[in-house]
C-alpha cells in the first residue's frame, strides 16, 4: 500500500530525515517509535503533503502511484488520513458542515440529510462525543482529549484506507484510551483494504491495534525494526536498550 524509498526531508533548514525506507502492506499495522524531536512527526507530515516539509531525496509510493505529485486533497481522497498530533481548531466551520463537505468531495453521489444524521449518530455513540458535538466548530474550545477523539471520529465517517495516528494517545485518559483502541480495532477487522501506521511512545493503543511491525528512528533513519516485542522493550527500559 505505502512504498517508502531514501526519504530524506528538510524543515526550517534542518535535515531531520536523512535516509527512511518503510514497506506497509495491506493489513499491515506499524509502529513507529522514537524519542521526542527526532521526527516522526516530521514523517507524519510529510507524508500528508504539509509543505513545511521539503522532500530532498526519495520516493513515496501510495498504491502504485507517485504521493509526492499529488496535493494533500488528492492524498485525502486516495484513502490517507492523518490523525494529528495536534489537531487544528477551524475557526467558524462547524463540525457538520465539514464532514457533510469532506464525504461529499469523496464521493461521487451526494450524502442525503437522513443518511448523514445517522452516520453522526452511530459515530457520537460510539465514541462517546457530547450532544452539541455536531453543532460546535472543528476543535474550537475542544479538550486535548476530546480534539484526539474528533480525529478518530473522521475516521469512522471519512473511511480512509491508510490511517496515521500522530501520538492518539497522549491527552486521552484511560477510558478514552480504551474506547479509541476497541473503535479502531473493530474498524481495522471489518474493512478489507486497511492498514496503520502508527506513532507513539507507549504501547497502550497497541494492546488494541496490535502491531505487525515496529520501527525505532534514531538519526533520521530506521535504526531497528521487529515485533511487538520491539515496543514492549522499550515501553520497559527505554530507548537506550
Ligand atoms: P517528533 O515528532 O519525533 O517528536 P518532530 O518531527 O516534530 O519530532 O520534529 C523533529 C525536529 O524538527 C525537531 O527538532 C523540531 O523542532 C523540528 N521541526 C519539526 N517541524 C518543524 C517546523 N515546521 N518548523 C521548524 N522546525 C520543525
Ligand atoms: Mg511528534
Amino acid at each position: 500500500m505505502l512504498t517508502i524509498k531514501n526519504l530524506k526531508v528538510k524543515t526550517d533548514g534542518k535535515e531531520i530525515l536523512n535516509n527512511i525506507s518503510l514497506n506497509i502492506n495491506n493489513k499491515e499495522i506499524h509502529a513507529v517509535m522514537g524519542k521526542n524531536g527526532i521526527g516522526k512527526s516530521t514523517l507524519a507530515n510529510t507524508l500528508m503533503g504539509d509543505p513545511r516539509y521539503e522532500i530532498l531525496n526519495g520516493s513515496i509510493y501510495f498504491n502504485n502511484e507517485d504521493l509526492i505529485k499529488m496535493t494533500v486533497d488528492e492524498r485525502a481522497r486516495k484513502g490517507m488520513f492523518l490523525a494529528m498530533q495536534y489537531p487544528n481548531e477551524l475557526d467558524g466551520i462547524s463540525n457538520l458542515d465539514f464532514i457533510k463537505n469532506a464525504i461529499n468531495s469523496r464521493n461521487k453521489e451526494k450524502i442525503n440529510t437522513i443518511e448523514l444524521y445517522k452516520l453522526i449518530e452511530n459515530t457520537k455513540d460510539k465514541l462517546n462525543l457530547k450532544d452539541d458535538y455536531i453543532k460546535r466548530d472543528v476543535n474550537v474550545g475542544f479538550s486535548g482529549g476530546e480534539k484526539k477523539k474528533n480525529e478518530i471520529a473522521q475516521i469512522l465517517m471519512f473511511k480512509p484506507k491508510l490511517i496515521i495516528l500522530d501520538e492518539i494517545d497522549s491527552g486521552l485518559d484511560v477510558d478514552a484510551v480504551k474506547t479509541v483502541g476497541k473503535t479502531l480495532k473493530e474498524y481495522y477487522e471489518n474493512n478489507d483494504e486497511i492498514s496503520f501506521l502508527i506513532i507513539t511512545h507507549h504501547t497502550n493503543i497497541l494492546k488494541y491495534l496490535k502491531p505487525t511491525h515496529v520501527h525505532v528512528i534514531d538519526n533520521g533513519r530506521i535504526t531497528q525494526s521487529g515485533d511487538n516485542s520491539l515496543a514492549e522493550k522499550i515501553e520497559k527500559e527505554g530507548y537506550k536498550s
